[in-house]
């Protein structure tokens, strides 16, 4: 007997070995296996198993089974096995997504050490300088525990100083378990009765009857914001609790919804998992082992919470479906978690359901065509009506005022201004972090770059430096002169959410403010305690990104104000108006949730764009049709489907000539292929890396399911990306959410 393995290597190659006698009984497809790979000893998983050899070279034998590893269920092997060929990508790295080996170890939660001080003692004369600095911070906390670690400023081994002043009786020491529970990594939810009302029942029972069949059925719920879709996931999932099976449901990015998070939490308690970045190692092999078991049958997650290890699984909803963050961008396997969850209800023969006020035009057309059930919700849930929009045009308004780089105009201030009186909330958006996005010298002009990535630098006001939004990079504002002229005079361009922040604050100085954006919530908890404050009622007017336009539930907020809606429109990028369209739709949704009505204001210089004009008037269908047309006319999804072949390499010249020798060694050219390029990305240089694309589309009228694009890229790059040595390197992307 041989088998083939798999290696996580990003090879496409398999490799054969043979199986010693006694492991003959114990191996299977899936099963994960130690085998020899030069000179090392690498872990891989059996995709096959043959009689016959049909390796000519010298063969090795595999060197044993890790038989305490589960292996996974038949469904999920045929999506490893589909993600693969889809994605273009070595089943063992696909494999290794589903099923990372980091979840089988038993990881011991991580622990930190805690001091206080002891009440009651007198005598430390005999304190060395450091201890009796360290002993001072303890005692001035009072009785409160603090963290050891927090005087590591103080001593490189700070445990060391504490256990020597624990044996004097001065402080007590404890380890506590760092790993937070589900209560901290999600929001606070009050109970709530609830009342179906007549729409609402209709899509309850028309869900409820395709999970009771237990066939696959694909549907779209495309509900207005407000108009009940969580309050429909809760009772749905109650039905499929009933019949003994499984739900998954994904939500974006978990800090910001853990609002939803926290109402399924209200509702079905330790029954349901939480699936999310910040989980711990031993929390997530915890987890993963409680669902791989059955001791849980619900979860909740972002995009990989689609490989979850359920077994009978009944129901998945991917909710606010058209979210970019389903998309996996690197590293491969580059998969789009919805697609994956469709392909998932396929093969687990389930009810799949894609919820969105403003769904992706592919779903939308996906509908069109028939290929998903249609469920939709017009109206807001109860009295709430939908908000009343206004905008305003920038351009007029900076002509009235002779005021230039105007960020809140006269009306938005003065709808804040009532708002605050009337104690209501506000929230506002502003699509960009950081202060100011471009800063120039103001003696010669010269803007401030990273070099490594061709692009300006953003000014951060908190923390004072200048940081690149592309690979991180930092340096301090106080150590950085022009480039050119050495001068330290900045002007600061553009307009970040500090900026906005710092003129609110000024603005209305009593009123209580807060950002929410990539960068005040580098943890959840930061970011679950300011919702919960707003929640509270402790804050007047909370502003940030996209982060807080999507999924928020506050019923106080009677004003939402964009900014500058026109962010974002003009990146070279066929789905910018879509994004902007659906950003504008759902912050508008924020508005008026309860009892009064709300307000939406939005601020463009540009006010006869169709997008801006569509999405005041929240005209969703008119305008998506609109789209259809144009996408058809250009041959872009959902018409074609679409690759980006990338490349990347530090010399400039090697990249190009390598993108175009493949270029033109092209074969297999087929009717329907438009081949776009080699030509340099719009973020060009990334990193110190120069990136060129091409890009490809296959007309769907020519190539129904993609397989003749699949295939002319498995010809004419796998072989390509196999050989490539040195610092060059080529990725593959299928449906490719951004195109620069
Ligand atoms: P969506 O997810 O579509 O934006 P939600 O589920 O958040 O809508 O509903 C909006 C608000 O209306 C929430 O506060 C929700 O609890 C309430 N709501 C929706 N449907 C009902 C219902 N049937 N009974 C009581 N409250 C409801
Ligand atoms: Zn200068
Ligand atoms: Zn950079």
């Amino acid at each position: 007997m041989f088998a083939e393995v798999s290696l996580p290597i990003s090879s496409f190659q398999t490799f054969t070995y043979s199986i010693p006698e006694n492991l003959k009984k114990s191996l299977l497809v899936g099963s994960r296996v130690k085998v020899p790979f030069g000179a090392r000893k690498v872990s891989g998983i059996i995709v096959s198993l043959a009689k016959k050899n049909s390796f000519a070279g010298n063969l090795k034998s595999i060197i044993d089974v890790d038989d305490k590893m589960p292996v996974l269920s038949n469904e999920l092997w045929k999506l490893v096995n589909w993600i693969s060929h889809y994605y273009i990508t070595p089943i063992g790295l696909a494999y290794n997504t589903v099923l990372p080996f980091s979840l089988l170890i038993n990881h011991s939660p991580r622990q930190v050490w805690f001091v206080r001080h002891l009440a009651g003692h007198k005598t430390y004369e005999e304190l060395s300088p450091k201890q009796n600095l360290i002993f001072e911070a303890i005692r001035e906390a009072s009785s409160k525990y603090i963290k050891v670690s927090r005087f590591k400023v103080i001593s490189s081994n700070p445990i060391l100083i504490c256990k020597a002043l624990e044996k004097k009786g001065l402080v007590e020491l404890k380890k506590r378990n760092q790993d937070k529970g589900i209560e901290e990594t999600s929001f606070k939810s009050l109970k709530k009765n609830i009342f179906f009302n007549e729409e609402q029942l209709k899509v309850i029972n028309i869900l409820k009857t395709a999970i009771k069949l237990g066939i696959h059925s694909p549907n779209l719920l495309h509900g207005v914001t407000g108009s009940g879709k969580t309050e429909i996931f809760i009772e749905i999932i109650k039905t499929v609790k009933k019949l003994g099976k499984c739900s998954i449901v994904l939500i974006p990015e978990i800090s910001l919804t853990s609002q939803i998070a926290g109402r399924f939490k209200q509702v079905f308690g330790d029954e349901m998992a939480l699936w999310h970045s910040q989980l711990s190692k031993s929390q997530r092999a915890k987890t993963w082992k409680d669902i791989n078991d059955g001791t849980c049958k619900i979860v909740i997650g972002a995009r990989s919470a689609i490989f979850s290890p359920m077994k009978n699984l009944g129901l998945i909803i991917v909710d606010e479906e058209h979210d970019s963050s389903y998309k996996q961008d690197s590293p491969s396997p580059r998969y789009h978690a919805r697609d994956v969850a469709i392909m998932r209800s396929k093969i687990e023969k389930c009810t799949v359901v894609l919820s969105s006020a403003t769904p992706s035009l592919e779903t939308f057309y996906n509908y069109k065509l028939k290929k998903y059930n249609y469920l939709t919700l017009s109206k807001r849930y109860g009295d709430a009506l939908y908000p009343k929009v206004r905008v305003v045009d920038l351009i007029d308004e900076s002509k009235e005022t002779g005021k230039y780089n105007i960020i809140i105009s006269g009306l938005l201030q003065e709808k804040i201004e009532k708002r605050l009186i009337d104690n209501e909330q506000v929230l506002l958006i502003q699509n960009r972090r950081g202060f100011s996005p471009t800063v120039k010298c103001s003696d010669c002009g010269t803007v401030v770059m990273c070099l490594a990535c061709k692009t300006p630098l953003t000014f951060h006001k908190y923390g004072n430096n200048f940081k690149c939004h592309i690979c991180g990079f930092i340096s301090f504002k106080n150590l950085e002169n022009c480039s050119e002229c050495f001068s330290q005079n900045f002007s600061y361009m553009g307009t970040g959410t500090q900026k906005v922040e710092e003129l609110i604050q000024k603005t209305f100085p009593n009123a209580r403010v807060a950002r929410i954006d990539h960068d005040s919530s580098k943890n959840s908890s930061s970011t679950i305690k300011v919702l919960q404050e707003f929640q509270d009622g402790e804050i007047d007017i909370l502003l940030g990104t996209q982060m807080i336009a999507k999924g928020l539930d506050f019923p106080e907020i009677t004003l939402v104000g964009i900014i500058n809606a026109d962010l974002g429109l003009h990146i070279p990028d066929f789905r910018s108006s879509e994004r902007t369209f659906q950003l504008i739709y759902q912050a508008a949704g924020r508005s008026g949730r309860g009892k009064k009505r709300g307000e939406v204001v939005i601020q463009t210089y540009d006010k006869e764009n169709l997008v801006i004009n569509a999405a005041s008037k929240l005209n969703l269908k008119d305008y998506y049709n609109n789209m259809l047309t144009d996408r058809n006319t250009l041959n872009y999804p959902p018409y074609s489907w679409v690759s980006k072949i990338e490349f990347l390499g530090p010399n400039v010249k090697s990249v190009f000539s390598l993108s175009s020798r493949i270029r033109n060694k092209f074969f297999g050219i087929y009717k329907g292929l438009e081949i776009l390029g080699p030509a340099p990305c719009f973020k060009e240089k990334v990193n110190n890396k120069y990136r060129f694309q091409i890009i490809l589309k296959s007309l769907k009228k020519y190539d129904s399911n993609s397989e003749k694009l699949h295939s002319f890229i498995s010809k004419n790059f796998i072989e390509h990306k196999n050989q490539i040595t040195g610092s060059n390197k080529i990725n593959i992307h299928i449906d490719p959410i951004s195109m620069i």
